[in-house]
């Protein structure tokens, strides 16, 4: 169900930007996500999102946004696709997130977004513009295989699609790249599926990818995500349950291995392992009146 709802902020802040993407302010123009992948770590309760089937729309987000951009007095980078995803589909029909990315071209603000979706492309014009100051934009991509992806993400465009996105933003000069996250355990964690990724990377312009290997798990998100191996491997998770009890973290036996794996490759292709930051341009050198 699609809801709209009047939000009271838009924007929250970090002291200090972020250790992953450098990004000192966050937004989420959407609450829940179409995308429905079923390890989504939006739907532990802590996020208060009572039916993660909802899609809660911000339909003030536009006018809230310029207002809080006025008054920032630090121009940091802008992140989209915390806890939604900004391209997930409703936003075809409301535009928001195209909206914001106006908004934030005018006022010359960086940014960096995180999506599964070849509709970022619709923006382009607008991605090239903001990249003047600085727009990087990562795709995240846990495996390579269309088939497998369409099981754990069921409805987020398929990862060849989001490759070819990744093409199409690299021969425009916007500095793109993968989030490797989450890594499965038992069914993304081999060596294979690092190498098809880290190669996709390469062949279609990826500036880094950024990796974590395993997943996080807890309450409500657990259970749904037992729930959907339930009905496509039955018995694999009795197998986690075995392998990780009440664990949060979910890591695979062989990390060390998967690591150093990941990295040889990425030393071979010549990809970064970082997400590039944003600099504020340095004030300019007072003169000398003598
Ligand atoms: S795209 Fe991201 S926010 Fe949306 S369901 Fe998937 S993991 Fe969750």
């Amino acid at each position: 169900m699609i809801r709209e709802i009047q939000a009271k902020t838009m924007l929250s802040h970090r002291k200090e930007p972020d250790p992953w993407f450098g990004v000192k302010y966050n937004m989420n123009i959407y609450r829940g996500c179409q995308h429905q992948c079923i390890y989504c770590d939006s739907r532990s309760e802590c996020y208060q999102i009572e039916d993660f089937n909802d899609v809660l729309v911000k339909v003030n987000a536009i006018p809230l946004l310029r207002k809080e951009l006025a008054s920032k007095r630090v121009k940091g980078t802008i992140g989209f696709g915390s806890m939604s995803d900004p391209y997930t589909p409703v936003e075809r029909k409301y535009q928001l997130t195209r909206q914001a990315l106006e908004v934030i071209a005018q006022m010359r603000y960086p940014v960096h977004m995180l999506t599964k979706s070849d509709l970022v492309l619709r923006d382009l014009d607008l991605l090239k513009q903001i990249n003047e100051v600085f727009a990087i934009i990562s795709f995240t991509l846990t495996t390579a295989d269309d088939d497998l992806a369409a099981i754990l993400e069921p409805h987020a465009p398929l990862p060849s699609a989001r490759l070819r996105a990744l093409h199409t933003l690299a021969e425009n000069d916007i500095p793109c790249g993968i989030m490797l996250m989450p890594i499965l355990p038992f069914l993304e964690d081999s060596p294979d599926n690092i190498t098809a990724i880290v190669e996709a990377a390469h062949q279609h312009g990826a500036n880094y990818i950024l990796p974590s290997f395993g997943l996080t798990l807890r309450d409500r998100q657990r259970e749904y995500y037992y729930q959907r191996l339930d009905e496509h491997y039955p018995g694999l998770s009795e197998k986690y349950q075995r392998t990780y009890g009440e664990r949060y973290q979910c890591v695979p036996a062989n990390i060390a291995a998967l690591q150093q794996h990941f990295t040889k490759l990425c030393k071979h292709y010549g990809i970064a392992t970082r997400v590039p930051r944003y600099t504020p341009p340095a004030a300019p050198a007072q003169l000398s009146l003598f």
